[in-house]
């Protein structure tokens, strides 16, 4: 048999592990994957980005570690890719290389006061609450009683019920403690959610949606005068998606809803945009525009109208979406935050493909990535079978780091880290206890190398 195929796959999120398990799958031709990511813990957002709440969706990663039991896989942690190795230096060492990086960074509103303390983007408080080490020196104020989340998607969902979360319900979770003990003690009595558009346009899913409703610690409101639809949206609602059907039917519920009088409200609201935030050194508040839906380019868009209001607020929680950043020496595409590709295929750049948010933006679920990393892996396997993978010359990538000093977490590293986690998390009723610092994920993980 020929010598296998030797792929370097470059982030572990969902799409890294995907793209991984169909390469080992193959055996025309054999391959091997070192599977290489920037923090010394694998998972991407299956750990830092998904809810604590959620440890059911988590679950996904049992998947992941079938993966790394097959024969050919290496997991090389704490390897930044562009910073501590160079796209030149994968080529050197394998055949291809496929980028399943993510989408690192948020997308900004583009209004003034934005940057006023107390505004954050959703993409930090996120990664905050979920134990990301990049995270862990911030500190969120959440004394104030009203708290805005811009946005209506499924991470906008999110952090409003991680703001309403009773002491018992975190209790479950892997949330980390300053978090937990923030969000508890917080003086937040309302959490407010903007949507620009209407309620058949929301991004959010069913089930998320649902869940707001069936909070401990916080009633849902709806203003039953937001759900009076323009024709157009009702007419979209006839016809359209069963998923803005069971949004609208699911608003409507809690528009019918009399309040119980819960310690903390999350209101939903609708057509409107902030034009501003506002407040003098912080966050005091946000000016809204009121919105209508115009028809444009086949789709409804938002419109703003003269009508305005001032909310007051503390905290304002920026969640319109995640963005890819560019590799240094990989073609990236600004406008639309993604590495441009055919299928998979990188355009411009040889023996390099991508798969998951850097190769489509930011969204669909979890599986969603599946399909899109075996389209990549399909296209890389074809390639290889026609002769277009030249076989590298460089040596193995261990070495490398090892002659740099780098000290890289490999996947018994990362399975003494997930051991210690999960024991700390057991004596009290919790999936794990993070760790979340640097010096004390590379120490638990025994590097391989010392400086
Ligand atoms: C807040 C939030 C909640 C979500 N909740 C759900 C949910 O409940 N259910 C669901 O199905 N989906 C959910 N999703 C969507 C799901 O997480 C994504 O579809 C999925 O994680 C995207 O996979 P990915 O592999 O493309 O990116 P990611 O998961 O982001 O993985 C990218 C990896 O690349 C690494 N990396 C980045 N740059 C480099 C570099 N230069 N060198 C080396 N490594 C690098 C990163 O450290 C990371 O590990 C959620 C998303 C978010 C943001």
């Amino acid at each position: 048999m020929s010598a296998p195929l030797r792929v370097a796959v470059v982030g572990s999120g969902p799409a890294g592990f995907y793209a991984s398990d169909a390469l080992l799958r193959s055996d025309d031709p054999p391959v091997s994957v070192d599977l290489l990511d920037r923090l010394p813990t694998p998972w991407g957002l299956v750990r830092f980005g998904v809810a604590p709440d959620h440890e059911n969706i988590k679950a996904v990663s049992r998947a992941f570690e079938k993966t790394a039991a097959r024969p050919g896989f290496r997991f090389f942690g704490n390897v930044d890719v562009g910073r501590v190795v160079s796209h030149a230096e994968l080529l050197e060492r394998y055949d291809a290389v496929v980028y399943t990086v993510g989408a690192q960074t948020d997308r900004r509103l583009g209004i003034p006061g934005e940057d006023l303390p107390g505004s954050w983007p959703a993409t930090a408080f996120v990664a905050w609450y979920n134990g990301h080490p990049d995270f862990q020196d911030l500190s969120f104020d959440l004394s104030g009683e009203r708290a805005v989340v811009v946005g209506n998607g499924n991470v906008a969902i999110d952090c409003a019920r991680m703001l309403a979360l009773t002491a018992a319900e975190l209790a479950r979770t892997d949330t980390v403690a300053a978090a937990e003990r923030a969000i508890i003690d917080s003086g937040i009595r309302e959490i407010m959610m903007l949507g620009r558009r209407g309620p058949v346009q929301a991004a959010f899913t069913p089930p998320e949606l649902q869940e707001l409703g069936e909070l401990a610690g916080a009633d849902v409101i709806v203003d039953p005068h937001d759900l009076e639809l323009d024709p157009a949206s009702a007419d979209a609602l006839e016809h359209d998606r069963e998923r803005a059907r069971r949004n609208v039917e699911l608003l409507r519920e809690f528009a019918r809803r009399e309040p119980k009088g819960l310690p903390r409200r999350i209101v939903l609201r609708f057509l409107v945009s902030p034009v501003e935030i506002v407040g003098s050194g912080r966050v005091e508040g946000v000016e809204l525009v009121r919105n209508e839906l115009v028809s444009e380019r086949g789709r409804l868009a938002a419109r703003p109208t003269a009508a305005r209001e001032t909310i007051p607020c503390g905290l304002v929680l920026r969640s319109v979406g995640y963005l890819g950043v560019e590799l240094p020496g990989v073609p990236f595409d600004e406008e639309t935050g993604v590495m441009p590709n055919d299928g998979g295929r990188v355009t411009g750049a040889e023996r390099t493909y991508c798969a998951g948010w850097i190769k489509r933006g930011p969204s669909g679920v979890i599986g969603t990535n599946k399909k899109d990393a075996t389209e990549t892996v399909d296209a890389l396997l074809a390639d290889a079978r026609a002769g277009r993978l030249v076989a590298p010359s460089g040596g193995d990538l261990g070495e490398l780091l090892d002659e740099r000093g780098v000290l890289f977490v490999d996947y018994e590293g990362w399975q003494a880290i997930d051991a210690a986690e999960r024991s700390m998390g057991e004596p009290l009723g919790r999936p794990r206890v993070k760790v979340t610092g640097w010096d004390e994920l590379l120490d638990t993980g025994r590097p391989v190398q010392s400086p």
